[in-house]
């Protein structure tokens, strides 16, 4: 996704601050600096909150990572952006229960930390009250609210660790909170999704998950108009797009899963060796249709050869390599009867990108995305 840092990696996932996160810690800093504090300690106060901020995203997502791994769903990277974190995963499990628990663990470690964090604040909270907590009378009156409002200031505004204490704990609390509303792309979303998945189609419970979400899109973004608030309408504008987007995703998964490599194989092919010069297969490219070619030895298939591959090859060496140097010899294998979705996923995981197909070990012909695409645009149901 872009321009990113990588920070470090745990239990094989990649953690990645993406660029513009960077500005907005720049922002940060220099807001605090001119900010109610001000000056140097304003300034570091800004980034060190925004800093552990950031942890509790990234302790968010590594919660819904590590339950992920429990269902061996691969999980890629943990991306930080401006608005928050995205765990990359390979494909979440439609299982209701594994769905429910992967996007629960997220929220739970949020509420986790500040069901940690509550006792100390609650401490602080008293130290600061002692001397008048033996006059419950007092905190009645007008002074005594005066005072308790002044503290409550202090503690969310002030400029030492307890403010800190102060701002973890609602920091975790609204994260928690605001992941659960009931749309998508939140992980609210997708706990709706598997409770209605537990009674029902896992199509029709994503289409109505989807409408619930979109209901409360429209009505945050009445609210954030009538109200003049308009990052409330952006973020309804936001889930608004978010649900189109999982219900599309779920309605081609299904389609495709319909759909089998004999509808989409590319059997009329032209096979090459490995001893053929990429200048002969250049010229296939470029004057005729073929863009991904089996390699064969005898009778043999022995590699796969790819379009970027061959263009990456000729740019860099010219066009005089066989194509033995630069076909892929480790991909994935389908047969007549696997499903598009099947396919999709191999060249997902794969990279490779043109997947030999087999019918009683005979090779077949190749299929690629451009294949599934077309296959898909043609049969899919609604045209
Ligand atoms: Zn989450």
């Amino acid at each position: 996704m872009g321009w990113a840092i990588k920070l470090g990696t745990v239990k094989g996932i990649e953690i990645k601050v993406h660029f513009t996160f960077l500005l907005v810690i720049l922002l940060v800093a220099i807001e605090g600096g001119t900010g109610i504090g001000g000056g140097l300690r304003g300034a570091v106060l800004g980034l060190v909150s925004i800093i552990l901020l950031f942890s509790c995203v990234v302790l968010h997502e590594l919660g819904h990572s590590f339950q992920a791994l429990r269902y061996k769903v691969k999980v890629r990277n943990i991306t930080l952006l401006p608005i928050g974190g995205v765990a990359q995963m390979e494909s979440i499990p439609e299982k209701p229960g594994q769905e429910l628990a992967i996007s629960l663990a997220g929220p739970a470690v949020n509420f986790a930390i500040a069901g940690l964090l509550a006792p100390l604040a609650l401490w602080i909270l008293l130290a600061q009250l002692a001397a008048y907590l033996d006059q419950p009378a007092y905190f009645l009156s007008k002074t005594g609210q005066r005072m308790l409002s002044r503290v409550l200031d202090g503690l969310f505004y002030g400029t030492d660790w307890k403010a800190l204490v102060f701002y973890l704990l609602s920091v975790n609390i609204s994260l928690g909170a605001f992941n659960l509303i009931p749309a998508f792309p939140m992980d609210g979303g997708r706990v709706l999704r598997a409770l209605l998945a537990l009674r029902l189609d896992y199509l029709r419970a994503t289409r109505i998950a989807v409408n619930v979400g979109r209901g409360l899109a429209v009505l945050l973004g009445v609210a954030g108009l009538m109200l003049f608030q308009f990052p409330l309408v952006l973020i309804a504008v936001f889930i608004y797009a978010g649900g189109g987007y999982e219900r599309q995703m779920v309605e081609v998964k299904r389609v495709l899963q319909g759909l089998q490599v004999r509808q989409a194989v590319t059997r009329e092919l032209r096979a090459v060796t490995p001893a053929t010069p990429l200048a002969y297969v250049l010229d296939i490219i470029f004057h005729g249709y073929q863009s991904s070619f089996p390699v064969v030895e005898g009778r043999q298939l022995v590699g796969v050869l790819v379009r970027e591959d061959i263009l990456a090859t000729f740019r860099e060496r010219g066009p005089d390599v066989p194509v033995g140097q630069v076909m892929r010899t480790n991909f994935p294998v389908v047969d007549l009867s696997d499903s598009l979705l099947h396919v999709q996923q191999l060249i997902a995981q794969s990279g490779v990108k043109a997947v030999p197909v087999v019918e009683d070990g005979f090779f077949r012909g190749l299929i690629t995305l451009d294949n599934i695409n077309e296959t898909y645009t043609l049969l899919s149901p609604r045209r």
